[in-house]
């Protein structure tokens, strides 16, 4: 596994005495709206995480997912008009 070197270190002393260089987990960022830049109600999970997760709870179940309600209501109206 390769760690960026922006990664946070802090340094632990283990049983054995020795002390060891540990590496903070990031957190990953919100999904957010393609088109407004408003959070979705998406968990905020690593991709690990994610991958353990059902479909349904990834993502919104209606049509585009990666826009906000507002956008794809807007979408929509422009679209008929
Ligand atoms: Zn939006």
């Amino acid at each position: 596994m390769i760690i960026p070197r922006s990664t946070k270190k802090y340094k632990v002393k283990i049983p054995g005495g020795r002390t060891v260089t540990h590496f903070k987990k990031r957190k990953s960022s919100y999904a957010r709206c393609k088109k407004c830049g408003a959070k979705l109600n998406r968990p905020k999970l690593s991709v690990e995480q994610l991958k353990r997760l059902p479909k349904t709870k990834k993502r919104s179940q209606r049509p585009f997912p990666e826009l906000c309600s507002k956008c794809m209501r807007e979408y929509f109206k422009e679209k008929v008009r």
